[in-house]
C-alpha cells in the first residue's frame, strides 16, 4: 500500500497566504490541512483553503483541466473546439507568429497579461521577456484590477511600496480602522485573528467604514455606512476634526513629514455638516469614528478593494495614509496603514516589477537611473524608456487594433475585466492570442488561438508573497498532470522556452549566451533576490533553503537572520528628504454618477465560499452551500416601490450592457444601491451589449474608467437601472 506524502505549501486562494500541508498518495491529491507552523494561520484554514484537495481529484482533473496544448488552425474556428498539438509545434507556432508581428509592427505590437495567481519566479521571467528580451513594456496583470491604487498610494506617500504592518498587528492595536473590505469572506482567517483579538481584549474597538453592512461591519463597534465613492470626503473630514479638537501629533509631523500645510488648507472646508451631508452619515457617527481612530494608543487600518477599485483609488489611500502620519499612527507596533492583497501572489508581482509602469525590485520605469540598473542586471543594451500599456489600456489598445499579438497567462480577462463588450472586441481583433492555463474552462479560453497547459497548485514549485511581506513556498505533491511527452508544463518553463525560441528567431547574436538560463525555479528567484540588493525589500539575506524551513518576511539584506515586522519604526522613510509626504488630494465624486435613467449604484464583491471565476471552486458543490446563485440584492423598500418580488427575474442595465438575474431583499445595501457578486459569467448571468452582442456576466456592466494615477478601473461602481424582465 503507498504510503501518505505530506508537502508543505501554501493556499493560492487570497492574499492572506495560508500555509497548507499537502497529503497525496502516489501520484494523487488525497487531503489538506493547515499547516501549524505557518505564521499567517498556525493550522487554520478557511472554507475554500480546507476544500483544496477536493479540487484536485482525478475526476475534477479530467473534467477541467487542459492536459495537452491545443491549437485552433485558422483565425475564424476560435469558437471551435482545438485540436491537439505537441509543445514543439504550439511553441514554435507561438515564436513565429510573435516574431512575425514584431518584425512587422514592432514590440509594441505585442503584450502579455499575467496574473497575482502566478508565482514570483513566473512573473519574473514574463516581466524579463517582455522588456528585456521583445523590448516593450506592454506587459501587465489582473493585479492591476485588485491593489495598484495601494501601490501609487504607499508609494506617493511614504516613498515606497512597502506595506508597514503585519499581521501580529492585529493583536497590538487599540483601534482596527477597517475600510472598504469584507475581511469575513475575503480573508477569512485574517477576520479569525481579529475576532481573536476581539475575544482577547474586549477594549479593542473596531470601526467599519463600506457601502454595505457586510459580516465585517457586523462585528464593528462603530459602522459608518457611507455612499458610494466618498471615503476620501471622510478622511479628510477626519482630519478637519482632528485638527479643530488638536488630536494630532504635532510633534511626529514636525519631525517625520512634510506637506502638511497644503493638506491643511485642503481639508478647511471638509466640516462635519459637508461630510455628512456628501457620506450620508451622522455628524456623530464622524465624531466617534475621529476620536477612536486619533485618541487610540495604536491604530492599524485595514482596506482593500473598496479604496482600491475606485477612480479615485490613489486619493483613498492617500487621504487614509495621511490621517496616520498626522496621528503618528505609524512605525510602533499596533499602529500603521495596511492594505491587504486580494490575490495570493499580488505582493510578489509588484516585487519583480511585473507591471507597465514598475521594475524588478519596486523600480520605476520612469526613472533612467532604474532602467539603467535594470537593464545592467539583466545583460541587454536598455529598457525601453516608453511607458508600456497597463490593462484597460491594453485591451483598448488590441480593440483599436494596435496590439495584435496577446499572451494571456493564468488569468481570465474575458470574464474579469470591466467593459466586457470592449474586452471581447479586442479578443476578437487581436490577431493571435495564446492562452496559458491550467483550466480550459474559462470563458477566454473561447477565444484563444493557442492554448498551453499550465501546471498549478499542488503541482508547481516558487515562492509567494502575502499581505505582510511574509514570502512563502509553494510545493508540488504531484507531477503535471496530462500525457507524459506532452501533458502540462510550469508556468516559468513555459515562458522560458518560448523566450529562447524568440531569442533566436529575433536574430539575437547566437554567440550570446541566452538571457534565460533557468534549469529551476530556484535559479530564477536567484536572479530577483540580486535585483533587490540594496532596495527597500532587499532580501538578500534570504535563501529557497531558509524559506524551504519557515516563511520569512522581507526586507532582510544579507547579513540579517529574519525579516523585519514593522517598518518605519525609526521615522525615516524612503522619500528623497527621508520624511513621509502628506498628499492633498480633494474629494471627487464617483466617475458615474446615479442619473434619473440610471438611478441605482451597483456595488460588486466576492463571496464568502468562491475564488475569481469559479473556475476552481466551482468544481465543488459544497461551496455553493453559503450561496447557491447570483442574485441582485436590493433594498425591500426599493423592491417594494418597483413591485418586485423576492426572486423575481430582472433586467439590470448599464451604458454598456445589460444583464438577467434575480433579485433579493437584502437591507445590507442602503436606498437606491444594488450589489452583484463578482464569480458568475456569462453562462449564468446571460446578457448583452448596448449594441447587441451577446455577452454576461457582472463586467458587461462595469467602467472601464480608471484612477489618473494607478490605472486601476472603478469596479466597485456604476449606475444602473433595474426592471423587472417583463416589462418592456
Ligand atoms: Fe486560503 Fe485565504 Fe482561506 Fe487562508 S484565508 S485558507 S489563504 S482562502
Amino acid at each position: 500500500m503507498d504510503l501518505v506524502k505530506e508537502t508543505q505549501s501554501t493556499c493560492p486562494y487570497c492574499g492572506v497566504g495560508c500555509g497548507v500541508i499537502i497529503q497525496s498518495t502516489g501520484n494523487q491529491i488525497t487531503g489538506v490541512k493547515g499547516d501549524p507552523q505557518h505564521p499567517a494561520n498556525f493550522g487554520r484554514l478557511c472554507s475554500k483553503g480546507s476544500t483544496l484537495h477536493l479540487t484536485a481529484t482525478a475526476e475534477v482533473t479530467l473534467q477541467t483541466r487542459l492536459l495537452q496544448p491545443l491549437q485552433r488552425l485558422q483565425r475564424l474556428q476560435r469558437g471551435a473546439a482545438p485540436e491537439p498539438v505537441t509543445w514543439d509545434s504550439a511553441l514554435h507556432t507561438a515564436t513565429t507568429k510573435f516574431a512575425q508581428v514584431i518584425r512587422d509592427h514592432g514590440p509594441d505590437a505585442v503584450g502579455f497579461y499575467v496574473s497575482g495567481q502566478l508565482l514570483t519566479e513566473d512573473y519574473y521571467v514574463f516581466n524579463k521577456l517582455a522588456k528585456g528580451l521583445i523590448g516593450t513594456n506592454n506587459i501587465d496583470t489582473n493585479s492591476r484590477l485588485c491593489m495598484s491604487s495601494a501601490v501609487a498610494g504607499y508609494k506617493k506617500t511614504l516613498g515606497a511600496d512597502s506595506p508597514p504592518a503585519s499581521y501580529e498587528d492585529l493583536g497590538l492595536a487599540s483601534t482596527l480602522f477597517i475600510a472598504g473590505s469584507n475581511a469575513a469572506y475575503a480573508h477569512p482567517i485574517l477576520f479569525r485573528r481579529i475576532e481573536d483579538a476581539k475575544a482577547a481584549n474586549p477594549a479593542l474597538k473596531i470601526v467599519v467604514v463600506d457601502v454595505r453592512r457586510t459580516d465585517t461591519a457586523e462585528a464593528a463597534d462603530l459602522f459608518l455606512q457611507i455612499q458610494p465613492g466618498t471615503d476620501v470626503m471622510l478622511f479628510n473630514g477626519m482630519l478637519h476634526l482632528m485638527l479643530w479638537e488638536g488630536w494630532t501629533d504635532a510633534a511626529y509631523i514636525a519631525a517625520h513629514t512634510e506637506g502638511f500645510d497644503s493638506l491643511k488648507a485642503l481639508v478647511r472646508d471638509c466640516t462635519p455638516d459637508a461630510v455628512a451631508a456628501v457620506c450620508g452619515i451622522r455628524k456623530a457617527e464622524l465624531m466617534e469614528a475621529t476620536r477612536l481612530f486619533a485618541q487610540s494608543s495604536a491604530t492599524l487600518s485595514l482596506y482593500c478593494m473598496g479604496l482600491n477599485q475606485s477612480s479615485a483609488g490613489t486619493a483613498k489611500n492617500t487621504a487614509l495614509i495621511n490621517l496616520h502620519l498626522a496621528t503618528g499612527q505609524i512605525g510602533k507596533p499596533g499602529a500603521g496603514p495596511f492594505s491587504l492583497t486580494g490575490q495570493p501572489n499580488a505582493m510578489g508581482g509588484r516585487e519583480v516589477g511585473g507591471l507597465a509602469n514598475l521594475l524588478s525590485a519596486h523600480r520605476d520605469l520612469a526613472n533612467p537611473t532604474h532602467r539603467a540598473e535594470v537593464a545592467a542586471l539583466w545583460g541587454v543594451p536598455n529598457v525601453p524608456e516608453k511607458p508600456g500599456k497597463t490593462a484597460i489600456e491594453m485591451f483598448q489598445a488590441t480593440a483599436d487594433g494596435e496590439i495584435k499579438a496577446l499572451w494571456i497567462a493564468c488569468t481570465n480577462p474575458a470574464q474579469s475585466l470591466p467593459d466586457q463588450a470592449t474586452v471581447r472586441r479586442a479578443l476578437e481583433r487581436a490577431e493571435f492570442v495564446v492562452l496559458q492555463e491550467a483550466f480550459a474552462t474559462t470563458a477566454t479560453a473561447r477565444y484563444a488561438d493557442l492554448l498551453l497547459p499550465a501546471t498549478t497548485w499542488g503541482e508547481k514549485e516558487g515562492t509567494v508573497t502575502n499581505s505582510e511581506r511574509r514570502i512563502s513556498r509553494v510545493r508540488a505533491a504531484v507531477a503535471a498532470p496530462g500525457p507524459q511527452d506532452n501533458g502540462s508544463r510550469h508556468d516559468w518553463a513555459i515562458a522560458v522556452d518560448f523566450a529562447q525560441r524568440l531569442e533566436s528567431a529575433l536574430g539575437r547574436t547566437p554567440a550570446l549566451p541566452t538571457l534565460f538560463p533557468y534549469p529551476t525555479p530556484e535559479s530564477v528567484w536567484n536572479e530577483h533576490r540580486e535585483s533587490t540588493r540594496g532596495r527597500d525589500l532587499d532580501i538578500t539575506g534570504m535563501s529557497y533553503a531558509q524559506l524551504e524551513a519557515t516563511p520569512l518576511q522581507w526586507p532582510m539584506p544579507e547579513g540579517t537572520t529574519s525579516g523585519k515586522v514593522r517598518l518605519y519604526e525609526d521615522g525615516v522613510f524612503p522619500t528623497p528628504t527621508g520624511r513621509a509626504r502628506f498628499v492633498a488630494a480633494p474629494y471627487t465624486p464617483v466617475a458615474e454618477q446615479r442619473e434619473a435613467r440610471y438611478p441605482f449604484a451597483l456595488t460588486t464583491g466576492r463571496l464568502r465560499d468562491q475564488w475569481h471565476g469559479m473556475s476552481r471552486t466551482g468544481t465543488l458543490g459544497r461551496l455553493f452551500g453559503h450561496v447557491r446563485e447570483p442574485a441582485l440584492h436590493m433594498h425591500p423598500q426599493d423592491m417594494s416601490r418597483r413591485l418586485l418580488a423576492e426572486g423575481d427575474l430582472v433586467h439590470i442595465t448599464s451604458k454598456r450592457g445589460s444583464i438577467l438575474a434575480p433579485v433579493q431583499a437584502s437591507t445590507e445595501v442602503g436606498l437606491s444601491q444594488v450589489f452583484l457578486p463578482m464569480h458568475w459569467g456569462d453562462e449564468f448571468l446571460s446578457g448583452q451589449s448596448n449594441t447587441g452582442e451577446r455577452l454576461g456576466g457582472v463586467n458587461a456592466l462595469t467602467s472601464p474608467v480608471f484612477c489618473p494615477d494607478s490605472k486601476q478601473p472603478e469596479l466597485k461602481h456604476a449606475a444602473v437601472k433595474v426592471l423587472k424582465a417583463d416589462m418592456p
